[in-house]
C-alpha cells in the first residue's frame, strides 16, 4: 500500500524565524512528506550584519533569497511570502508604515493564509507562540492570523472565493525553553567566548529567563539527527548573523544542547493539561505507515459487566464501525468478571488519528455515547496496548 503523505505548513513572520522548527521540518522532508513555509514579510527592516551584503533598499530581496537558500539545505522548496512589509519593533517609525504586516486588517491577512491552507491542504500547522517569542509585532501578528486561518479554512461560509474548504488536523506553536538559551549565554561568558562583554541589561534579562519555568511543551522532537542540515540552513541567513555574531560563535557542545531538540505546544485539538509530552512529530514515527492492532482492556465497575457488553455491542461498536473503525474481536473472561477486552485494527498511524477524530470528536460521541461510559467502566484502569504482527502471524 502506498503510504499517504503528511502535509505540513509552517507560518512565521521573518526569514530566520523558522529556525525554531527547521529540524522538525527536515525530519518530515527526510521521511518523504510535503512541507510549505510561509513567511509574513521579507524582513526588510532588520539589522544588516555586513554592509557588503545588502542596503536597506535591497534587504528584503536579499533576505528572500537567503530564506530560499536556507530551506534548500533541508530540501524545502515550497517557500511563499505574504506581500507585506516588516513592521520593525514596537515604537519604531517602520511600525507605523501602512504597508507593514502589523498594520494590515486581520481579515486581509487571514484571507491570504486561508487561501494558502486550502491550496496546500496541510495536516499540521506550525506557527509562533502567542507572545511571538519576545513580543515582535510581526511574530504576534502571524500567531493571531495563523490561528484564525486554521479555524476558518474549513468553513465554507468564510472566504468563499479562497478555494475549496480544508480543515488541518493539528496546530502547534513554539514552546522554546528560554532557560536553555539563557544558560548558553551565561556559559559562553564564563568560557570567554562572547564577542562583546555582556551589559547589565542583558544580564538581568538572562537571569530573569533562568528563573522562569519553561513553557509547557506537548511535543519535544529530538532533532540531533538533522543538526548538520539545520546548521547549514541557518548559515544561509548571512545578512542576519555575520561571522562575528554570537550565534556563529556558539561552540558545538552548547549548540547541541540548544538545537538538539525542538519544543512545541499543541493548540488544536486542545492538549489535555498535564498530559505527558509526545516525542515524535505526528505521523512520522517509525512504522507510522504500517498496519497495527490496538488491544484495549477495560475494567467494569462491580455488577456492570453485562450492561457494558450490551452497550458495546448495541451502541459503541456499531457507531464506530459506521465511522470506518475496524473492530476485529472482543472478549470477556470466565475468570475475571470485571474484564472486557477488544481489538481494533488500523492501516497506519495516520489512519488511526483520522478515525479517532471521526469518532471521538463527533457530536454523537461527545454528547450521547461518551458520557455514559464512565457509569460502567473504571476508566483509570483502562489499558491500551499497540500490537504489531510478527512475521508468522496469520492475522496482520
Ligand atoms: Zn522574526
Amino acid at each position: 500500500m502506498q503510504r499517504e503523505k503528511t502535509r505540513v505548513l509552517a507560518a512565521f513572520g521573518h526569514p530566520d524565524d523558522e529556525g525554531q522548527v527547521t529540524g522538525t521540518l527536515a525530519a518530515y522532508i527526510a521521511a518523504g512528506h510535503q512541507v510549505t513555509l510561509v513567511c509574513g514579510t521579507r524582513g526588510e527592516v532588520g539589522e544588516i550584519s555586513d554592509p557588503s551584503l545588502a542596503t536597506p533598499e535591497t534587504l528584503g530581496w536579499v533576505r528572500e533569497l537567503e530564506l530560499r537558500a536556507s530551506m534548500a539545505q533541508v530540501g524545502l522548496t515550497d517557500v511563499r511570502f505574504l506581500p507585506h512589509r516588516d513592521s520593525g519593533m514596537d515604537g519604531t517609525p517602520e511600525n507605523e508604515d501602512p504597508d507593514c504586516l502589523h498594520q494590515q486588517p486581520a481579515e486581509l491577512v487571514v484571507g491570504e493564509l486561508v487561501e494558502i491552507i486550502r491550496d496546500t491542504r496541510p495536516n499540521i500547522v506550525f506557527t509562533w507562540d502567542p507572545n511571538g517569542g519576545y513580543g515582535h509585532p510581526d511574530h504576534i501578528a502571524m500567531h493571531k492570523h495563523t490561528v484564525a486561518a486554521f479555524d476558518a479554512a474549513g468553513d465554507a461560509q468564510t472566504y468563499p472565493s479562497a478555494g475549496l474548504v480544508w480543515s488541518p488536523q493539528r496546530l502547534y506553536w513554539g514552546a522554546r525553553a528560554m532557560k536553555t538559551f539563557a544558560s548558553i549565554w551565561m556559559e559562553m561568558e564564563e568560557r570567554g567566548l562572547l564577542p562583546e562583554p555582556m551589559d547589565k541589561e542583558r544580564r538581568d534579562q538572562l537571569e530573569k529567563a533562568l528563573a522562569e519555568p519553561d513553557p509547557v511543551a506537548s511535543l519535544i522532537v529530538d532533532t540531533a539527527e538533522f543538526q548538520e542540515a539545520r546548521g547549514a540552513a541557518s548559515s544561509m541567513h548571512k545578512s542576519q548573523f555575520g561571522e562575528n555574531s554570537m550565534f556563529s560563535s556558539i561552540p558545538d557542545d552548547l549548540r547541541q544542547r540548544f538545537f538538539g531538540e525542538e519544543r512545541f505546544f499543541q493548540a488544536r485539538p486542545k492538549w489535555p493539561a498535564g498530559a505527558e509530552a509526545e516525542t515524535s512529530p505526528p505521523w512520522i514515527e517509525p512504522g507510522a505507515g504500517k498496519p497495527f492492532f490496538e488491544l484495549r482492556q477495560y475494567r467494569c465497575w462491580p455488577g456492570q459487566q453485562e450492561n457494558w457488553v450490551k452497550y458495546m455491542h448495541e451502541t459503541v461498536i456499531p457507531f464506530q464501525v459506521s465511522r470506518g473503525m475496524v473492530v476485529t474481536a472482543s472478549w470477556t473472561s470466565p475468570e475475571e468478571d470485571d474484564l472486557y477486552v477488544w481489538i481494533r485494527r488500523f492501516d497506519s498511524e495516520m489512519e488511526r488519528v483520522r478515525l479517532y477524530e471521526a469518532v471521538y470528536e463527533s457530536d454523537e460521541w461527545r454528547n450521547e455515547i461518551g458520557p455514559r461510559v464512565s457509569d460502567m467502566l473504571d476508566r483509570d484502569r483502562t489499558k491500551v496496548t499497540r500490537l504489531v504482527a510478527t512475521g508468522a502471524s496469520p492475522s496482520r
